[in-house]
């Protein structure tokens, strides 16, 4: 499943008005399409064997917020070598 970066710039973030959110016991309208593998890989509690989930504006910060934790490690990581 290798897709160029250009696509994943094109195809994400759009979303549909009135979707809602996928995180499991949200039902918040969804202002953000992302990959589910993305979005579980940042501790969130998403709905199995969907690859594209949707998030409102609250897990989507939520989201943002794991997701620079992560790059931080990855810099110390760098940074240690
Ligand atoms: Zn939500």
């Amino acid at each position: 499943m290798v897709r160029s970066l250009k696509e994943e710039c094109l195809t994400l973030g759009r979303v549909t008005k009135g979707v809602k959110c996928s995180v499991s016991g949200c039902s918040k309208e969804a202002i953000r399409s992302i990959s589910a593998e993305k979005v579980r890989s940042a501790g969130l509690n998403v709905g199995s064997g969907e690859r594209r989930t949707y998030l409102c504006k609250e897990h989507y910060k939520e989201y943002k917020k794991r997701t620079k934790k992560e790059k931080k490690v990855e810099q110390l990581r760098y940074k240690r070598v």
